[in-house]
């Protein structure tokens, strides 16, 4: 036979219960809206991204620099790039640690804990047949991003 307090408790355990799996459903789904922030910043954010910091890189390696400090970064890009003007600074810290790690793994930067160097030189080339620009370095083949075609030449044109 239940007496009042043990249908007391029941009634607790089960508020309990169902509260915990609210909770759990809301973690799943924060989760769940994270991951796919995530998958689609790095479907097509981070490729471009990765064509504006090689952009950033070019344009400071002409003026001799090549040493630069990561916790910079977000800052500069955002202030020298209209596109990343609305940008959130924690935002592009982190996707410009991954794009980093990419530029890293194809050898057009070595990276230290803080500052990041370009060893080599970053060459402007266009493709002649899909016009897209790129920014190679020395360490990569000599290969269009957008259509692989391996028609390239100096941008702007040197006559
Ligand atoms: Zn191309």
């Amino acid at each position: 036979m239940i007496n009042v307090a043990n249908f007391m408790s029941i009634q607790f355990i089960e508020i309990v219960s169902i509260a915990a799996k609210f909770y759990l459903c809301l973690l799943y789904m924060s989760f769940y809206s994270a991951s796919i922030k995530f998958h689609l910043m790095s479907a097509t954010d981070l490729r471009e991204l990765e064509w504006y910091l090689r952009d950033h890189l070019f344009r400071n390696l002409s003026h001799g620099k090549r040493k630069f400090e990561i916790q910079n970064l977000p800052e500069e890009m955002i202030k020298v790039y209209l596109r990343y003007r609305d940008s959130d600074v924690d935002k592009m810290s982190f996707m410009i640690s991954q794009v980093l790690k990419q530029l890293s793994s194809k050898s057009v930067i070595t990276q230290s804990q803080a500052s990041l160097e370009v060893p080599g030189s970053l060459n402007r080339l266009q493709c002649s047949k899909c016009f897209y620009i790129c920014y190679l370095s020395e360490n990569e083949p000599k290969k269009c991003f957008r259509c692989f075609s391996a028609q390239l030449h100096s941008f702007p044109d040197k006559k």
